[in-house]
């Protein structure tokens, strides 16, 4: 009788821990980057499938995709640190103030959005039925993708004067400085103003790549390969490429808004695979 209780509250207990991290699991990730505190907002963890990707042999797909599908996330970050809380870019809109409020953040609190582009998985949250979302916020983004989007430009309209345009600086040089310890580095090609923004805080970096990447599974092994929402295919494979070797020979964490949870990880030269690079999630 007591072997089989002790035995029932051995099962309760494993439930309930498998409950408890499932609650949570794949929507929200935060990290330490020195005095800002960096969290990856999940909208969706979805698998994806080959028609997206440009210049993928069949060898590569047989080896790196061999069913055909792989993890994509649809995500933003918000970054909270002691001069008050950013996010960077707003998803759909769908999830993040909810997540918001259980990191203790609430759509007011946010003092800046920074925009990596201009498509509607990044910047539909900006707006709820026409008015802005996040009042007391200025909403920073490259002057290139300001010009070359609508859509941004129709959003921006209900921040009035609360916007500003920026020109990113480039890798080699580190980016500009936007603001203290954010800097904005251009990564033209997924569409003509991408741009990474790059957190330094006490010595630690964390990098922010946007679209870099859509399929980790295949663009880490062979970045190379493009899909087709990259505005210009050649120009986005160029960037990856760069941006994953200075990542990797920098030792600079990186986050991406299509990284599958927990979003957030490090890249490293794939010694087997020249030109290759693998990419390791910080542990959940
Ligand atoms: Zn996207």
């Amino acid at each position: 009788m007591r072997f089989s209780a002790i035995v029932l509250l051995a099962v309760l207990l494993v439930l309930g821990c498998k409950n408890a991290a499932r609650a949570g699991d794949g929507e929200i990730f935060s990290v330490a980057v020195g005095d800002f505190k960096i969290s990856m907002l999940s909208e969706a963890q979805r698998e994806s499938g080959l028609d997206i990707l440009i210049g993928a042999s069949p060898e590569d797909i047989a080896k790196f995709i061999p069913s055909g599908q792989y993890p994509l996330a649809v995500a933003a970050y918000l970054v909270q640190s002691p001069d008050g809380a950013m996010l960077v870019d707003t998803g759909f809109g769908r999830e993040i103030g909810r997540h918001l409020k259980s990191l203790g953040a609430a759509d007011d609190d946010i003092k800046t959005v920074l925009v990596t582009h201009a498509h509607g998985d990044h910047i539909s949250g900006l707006t709820k039925d026409g008015a802005a979302v996040y009042k007391n916020a200025k909403v920073i983004v490259a002057k290139r993708e300001y010009s070359w989007s609508a859509d941004l430009r129709k959003h921006l309209a209900s921040y009035k004067d609360s916007h500003e345009t920026i020109t990113p600086g480039a890798l080699e040089a580190g980016g500009t400085e936007i603001l203290p310890g954010v800097y904005a580095i251009e990564a033209y090609g997924h569409t003509p103003g991408h741009t990474m923004f790059l957190f330094e805080s006490r010595g630690e970096k964390l990098l922010i790549w946007g679209d870099l990447t859509h399929a980790m599974a295949i663009q880490m092994p062979r970045p190379g390969v493009s899909v087709t929402y990259d505005s210009d295919p050649a120009a986005a494979a160029k960037v990856r490429q760069a941006v994953l070797k200075y990542a990797a020979e920098n030792k600079i964490p990186i986050a991406g808004m299509h990284v599958a949870y927990p979003g957030i990880g490090d890249i490293s030269i794939d010694p087997e695979n020249p030109g290759g690079y693998i990419f390791a999630g910080k542990a959940k």
